[in-house]
């Protein structure tokens, strides 16, 4: 970078640094520090402001900021103040107490212009009163003790001749709490500039006093740990006046890695005027013994000026491509994400439109899944395949009736069967089988197993219940309102039905109970079957020798029959008879009691999804608990708000879009400086 000073101009106004437009005739009296940059840099800045203002830090974009850091009293105040040309609040102790954002805008005015802004207020100032102004903005953001506060404070100086540079002058590093002050002030200050200086896109600005060893400056410390490298290091030594000793050694030794290179300044002492204390530093590096001999390309305000203007322009053309990919992104997300929220619904026809539309679509789906198992909305959850799983469960069902107690044959052979046909003894022919003894039997076994059948349903109606809920869940996802009105009338719909279906469920089962019929020969088989082996088995049963035996009956196995060896043989042929029906029968009534429910749960699955269904859910809408139809028509307090706040993000983020594109024609134009 080259900077020209023009001799010619500088006579009349010490700090003319470039050349400035001679068809832009400049008020005599102010002092530009303009540079070569500024009409190029210009509407970028201006974009950035832009970005600034529409707060895009919000939406988690961090813009390229100057942030100035120093210990306490290293003059960061002062260096901003000669930048600007105005007088902020300096001196000793803590000044700065909030993060103070400077904007400064070179703009041809008579008058400079200063505007304040924080907390959502805008003060107009003047040079006169900006330091009172400060004090004031601060005493409101941090109370007037000497704590600080990390709500930002943002100063615009319009002014003739000042570099287009933004800046953040932050709380310096202190050590030791004053009088006043809490005691982890050291941490909140620290907490603060690590905030400010961490992102990549910051340029730290690290001041320091000329009269310090640059190693101990925790300053430095501070900026090395989050720069390492020192590329977005720019270090400015100040008080140059009061230890010009050595100072050329020492930014020439660069101890500290400082990327950016040093400027050494000389700041406006006491009450001198801006202009005198400009001509001051001209003065001191021109003809002091020892600062004379550092080059004039590192000394100086006006150069300081010059190299920030640069290193922004810099730093801008390098972030912004980033910048619009994460402006992209996030639009990107924030529009989706506003896709996804719950539509609002404004009229009752939209409203009236959008249930059926739910209803419809939920039908559909539960037609799919429960009847022709179709399963491309479920692909992945196995729950939802649901004609495979009501077999499943029907399966699960039918095997649990075929290994209860009840369905054991063989356990305790023919010893109830002896115990019921005692007590149905009647004066009458011997050799005819007392109906009741039978009955008796059936009844004691389906009592048994009757908690089986209505378990089975009702985790059946448990299960389509989840289905449902979750098929309406997710063809109502996008109407909160009305989610709630049909999960409530579905859910009243599953309860009507599985009661339905218990109730035909117990009915079964007391038919069971109430009459042994069967037109199915399998009955009249099975028990041929039985009994033609009766004569074997009772034979082999009282051949048996000892205690305890075993004896085969064919088809079911080895059975235990030593306690059969005292009963009379007689009794063991009408006993042996008994059994023999009663398994036949068995089967044909466990059979039964699966094939009924399974034809009457379809049944009810049917009527559920193809009339139920709709009808609840209107009921449910229309009812006075459903709120009625204009209940729809209001939206949760949660979701307008995230409407809202989504609303505002996409339109600042559009906006900030479409102001980046505006420039990013320009932007090569740096590139390549
Ligand atoms: P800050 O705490 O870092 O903001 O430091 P200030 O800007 O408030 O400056 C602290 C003190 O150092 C003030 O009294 C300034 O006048 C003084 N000061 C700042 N820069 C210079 C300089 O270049 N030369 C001299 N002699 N004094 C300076
Ligand atoms: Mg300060």
């Amino acid at each position: 970078m080259t900077t020209t000073v023009n001799k010619h101009e500088s006579s009349s106004s010490s700090l003319a640094l470039v050349h400035v437009d001679v068809d832009q005739p400049q008020p005599l009296s102010v002092a530009p520090i303009v540079s070569s940059y500024n009409e190029k840099i210009r509407p970028v800045l201006d974009a950035l402001e832009n970005l600034r203002r529409l707060n895009i830090a919000k939406e988690g974009i961090q813009l390229p900021t100057i942030v100035v850091v120093g210990d306490q009293s290293s003059g960061k105040s002062s260096v901003l103040e000669s930048l600007a040309g105005i007088s902020l609040p300096r001196g000793q102790g803590i000044c700065t107490r909030v993060p103070l954002v400077m904007r400064l805008q070179n703009h041809p005015l008579p008058q400079p212009e200063l505007v304040l802004e924080y907390n959502g207020n805008r003060v107009t100032t003047d040079e006169e009163n900006v330091s009172d102004a400060i004090n004031n903005a601060t005493e409101e953001l941090a109370g007037t003790a000497k704590g600080i506060s990390n709500n930002p404070l943002t100063l615009i100086v319009k002014k003739n001749g000042v570099p287009d540079l933004t800046m953040v002058d932050l709380p310096g590093i202190t050590r030791v709490p004053v009088h006043g002050q809490p005691d982890n002030i050291y941490d909140q200050i620290k907490d603060i500039i690590m905030e400010y200086i961490t992102p990549e896109e910051s340029i730290i600005l690290n001041v320091l006093s000329a009269s310090v060893d640059f190693t101990t400056c925790e300053s430095i410390r501070m900026s090395q740990s989050v720069d390492k490298t020192g590329l977005r290091t720019l270090a400015v030594v100040t008080k140059a006046d009061k230890s010009p000793e050595g100072l050329l050694e020492k930014v020439t030794a660069d101890d500290v890695n400082i990327g950016l290179g040093y400027v050494c300044v000389r700041n406006r002492i006491g009450e001198e005027t801006y202009e005198e204390a400009r001509n001051e530093e001209q003065n001191l590096f021109e003809f002091h013994s020892l600062l004379s001999k550092i080059d004039k390309s590192i000394v100086g305000i006006p150069v300081l000026a010059q190299k920030l203007v640069h290193v922004q322009a810099m730093s801008i053309s390098k972030t912004l491509p980033e910048i619009i990919k994460k402006i992209n992104e996030k639009l990107a997300n924030s529009l989706h994400e506003l896709e996804i929220l719950p539509a609002n619904l404004s009229s009752l026809a939209d409203a009236m439109s959008a249930f059926l539309q739910i209803i419809s679509l939920s039908r559909d789906s539960l037609r799919k899944i429960l009847f022709i198992g179709e399963f491309e909305e479920y692909p992945e959850e196995k729950q939802m395949h649901c004609t495979a799983r009501l077999v499943d469960m029907l399966n699960s069902y039918a095997s649990e009736l075929n290994n209860c107690a009840e369905s054991n044959a063989t356990k305790d052979f023919l010893m109830e069967e002896i115990n019921v046909l005692e007590e149905a003894k009647f004066i009458g022919l011997p050799n005819f089988m007392p109906r009741t003894a039978f009955q008796t039997l059936l009844q004691r076994k389906v009592r048994g197993i009757s908690h089986m059948p209505i378990d089975f349903v009702d985790s059946v109606w448990d299960y389509l219940q989840n289905v449902v809920t979750t098929v309406l869940n997710r063809h109502s996802a996008n109407y909160y309102q009305l989610q709630v009105s049909i999960r409530r009338a579905a859910g009243h719909l599953i309860a009507k039905k599985k009661k339905n279906c218990i109730q035909h469920v117990l009915q079964a089962v007391e038919m069971e109970k109430l009459t042994d019929y069967t037109c199915n020969p399998e009955y009249l088989e099975e028990y041929n079957k039985i009994v033609s082996h009766q004569v074997a088995f009772l034979n082999e049963v009282s051949n048996v020798k000892r205690l305890t035996s075993t004896v085969n009956l064919e088809g079911y196995g080895p059975i235990e029959v030593a306690q059969l060896k005292n009963y009379p043989h007689q009794v063991l042929t009408q006993a042996y008879d008994l059994k023999a029906r009663l398994i036949a029968y068995w089967k044909i009534v466990l059979r039964r009691l699966v094939d009924v429910i399974a034809l009457h749960l379809m049944l009810s699955i049917n009527e559920l999804v193809n009339v139920d269904f709709q009808k609840e859910l209107c009921n449910g809408l229309l009812s006075s608990a459903g709120g009625g139809v204009e209940r729809l028509l209001e939206e949760s307090p949660s979701i307008s708000g995230k409407r809202e706040k989504l609303s505002r993000s996409v339109k600042v983020l559009k906006e900030s879009k479409e102001t980046v594109a505006n420039i990013m024609d320009r932007i090569g134009v740096y590139g390549d400086n």
